[in-house]
């Protein structure tokens, strides 16, 4: 069977449908999106849709700390790795100079600063013109996906491994949030979109690319053509063991991971069969603080990502990294310590009904999986922790709390003290979590090839390309990358402004 579009898009995640929702927005156009799974949204619906934008407005209520100054400074001075970066620093420089003359007290944000961390916490080895293009984007994104439904919560906090308070919440479980609106509008703007259709190949044609082939869940055969070509948005490869090994030969096969099956590369195999070029494979991020296991992110017993009101602790009540660590660092921290697992302690000051993915947290405190007490040597015998040791931990932390300064760690972030019973306990350990490396692109999403050249009507957005994320992607820059350049993609392949 074959079909024709102006535009196909391969996958369903946060990437494929802001391609689909941009490609229709002004009507006219006609767009498939195919998906392999019999359901629609990817790992984007599985996520805790934390979402880095820098955000003057939102970010207002919070301060400016000495600590945070420090950081700002230390990252502009720093010996520059090359022109690029030494452009961005001044640019950084030039804001924060601006910053500091107006005399504000508010958190010090923009867009170049969320560049320079993003280039910063990944090792340097990203490309500050994609970096740049998605942190200058970033924020139009995020009043994008408002406008289109997305309850997009005031308060802004710092997620794991995001290095600053810049990330957005919704008020919707899970990646709902993202995927419920998009697919709304698509439904609206008249995208076609079909489960359990496996994109199999790149049809090219003198040399551009001009549709797919396919096949259904009964082995039925079909050809999608695009007029415009094709935007690949199939997400990263963490499910696809033999791909991971090679890349990353240091993560063990039976590695749990957060991602959904689907997760297998597919995009990468096929543009790189048709001589596409790829970035940075060799990078993947273990996410520190999942369900040990089953390694889903669910199971937590606060409602928000922020760190700021949580400590970890391992199995002798002590801690051992700065919660507010970069996700790399924090995983390292915990693989030395016993059983290679940790504890998330809060307070129920920050606990709510449920919890971000809409579980019911007295539910899983039932079933076992998260720890209830009233007091914190309860709660250290429910774990199996030297009393002793987890109330002398949190009488340290609630001091460094009042003082905002953690010698031993170098913790940054500090609001409340965990100090209201009751206290709650939650297992945490690795998992493997997002795939940085991909097809090549360049800031009009489109693919390259191994030499660099553009491919001719093929664009790839979202975790199935590499560059943006270095060695260790920020946490929060996945839904608003993917989300970013799904955008930016469908906006090249149509020659829309
Ligand atoms: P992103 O965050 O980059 O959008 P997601 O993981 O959210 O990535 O979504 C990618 C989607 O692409 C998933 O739903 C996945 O099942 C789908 N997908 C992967 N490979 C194929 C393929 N060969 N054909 C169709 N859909 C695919």
């Amino acid at each position: 069977k074959t079909e024709a579009y102006d535009l196909v898009i391969v996958g369903s995640g946060g990437a494929g449908l802001s391609a689909a929702v941009t490609a229709t927005e002004k009507g006219g156009r006609h767009v498939i999106v195919i998906e392999k799974m019999p359901v629609i949204g990817g790992n984007t619906l599985r996520c805790a849709s934390a979402f880095n934008a820098a955000d003057p407005e939102r970010q207002s209520r919070l301060p400016m700390t000495d600590t945070l100054k420090d950081a700002v400074v230390k990252a502009i001075n720093e010996k520059p790795a090359n022109p690029e970066h030494a452009k961005l620093q001044a640019d950084v420089k030039a804001k924060y100079e601006a910053y500091l003359k107006s005399g504000s007290k508010s958190l010090f944000d923009c867009p170049e600063w969320h560049a320079l961390q993003t280039y910063n916490g990944g090792d340097k080895v990203g490309k500050i013109p994609l970096i740049r293009t998605y942190a200058s984007n970033v924020k139009g994104t995020l009043d994008w996906l408002q406008g289109l439904g997305a309850p997009v919560l005031d308060r802004v906090s710092q997620g794991a491994g995001a290095l600053w308070q810049r990330t957005h919440q919704f008020d919707a479980p899970a990646g709902n949030a993202l995927i419920e609106p998009l697919l709304k509008a698509a439904n609206k703007q008249g995208v076609k979109i079909v489960t359990g259709m496996r994109a199999q190949s790149l049809i090219v044609k003198n040399g551009k690319v001009v549709g797919v082939r396919a096949t259904d869940t009964l082995g039925d055969k079909y050809v999608f053509n695009g007029r415009h070509g094709v935007i690949l948005a199939t997400g990263g490869y963490s499910q696809n063991k033999q791909m991971r090994q090679k890349s990353a030969p240091n993560l063990t096969p039976d590695m749990v991971s957060t991602n959904q099956p689907g997760a297998t590369g597919d995009g990468i195999i096929m543009a790189t069969k048709i001589g596409a070029g790829t970035t940075g494979m060799n990078y993947v991020q273990v996410y520190p603080l999942a369900t040990p296991g089953s390694g889903t992110l669910q199971g937590r017993a606060r409602k928000m990502s922020g760190l700021d009101d949580v400590i970890d602790v391992n199995k002798n009540g002590e801690r051992f990294v700065k919660e507010d660590a970069r996700r790399d660092e924090f995983v390292a921290a915990i693989k030395k310590q016993p059983g290679a697992m940790c504890y998330d302690i809060n307070d129920s000051q920050i606990v709510k009904k449920t919890n971000s993915f809409n579980e019911d947290v007295d539910t899983l405190v039932s079933l076992g999986r998260i720890y209830k007490a009233d007091t914190l040597a309860d709660l250290a015998k429910q774990i199996g922790v030297p009393p002793k040791n987890l109330e002398a931990t949190v009488a340290e932390y609630n001091k460094q709390v009042e003082a905002k300064n953690d010698p031993k760690f170098g913790r940054k972030l500090f609001d409340k003290k965990i100090e209201k019973g009751p206290f709650y306990a939650t297992p945490r350990a690795p998992s493997i979590h997002h795939t940085m490396g991909g097809l090549t692109i360049n800031s009009r999403a489109q693919v390259l090839d191994t030499k660099g050249h553009v491919i001719p009507g093929l664009y790839a957005a979202g975790e199935v390309t590499g560059g943006i994320h270095g060695s260790n992607r920020l946490g929060g820059n996945a839904t608003a990358d993917v989300t970013t350049f799904g955008r930016i993609a469908a906006k090249t392949a149509l020659g829309l402004k």
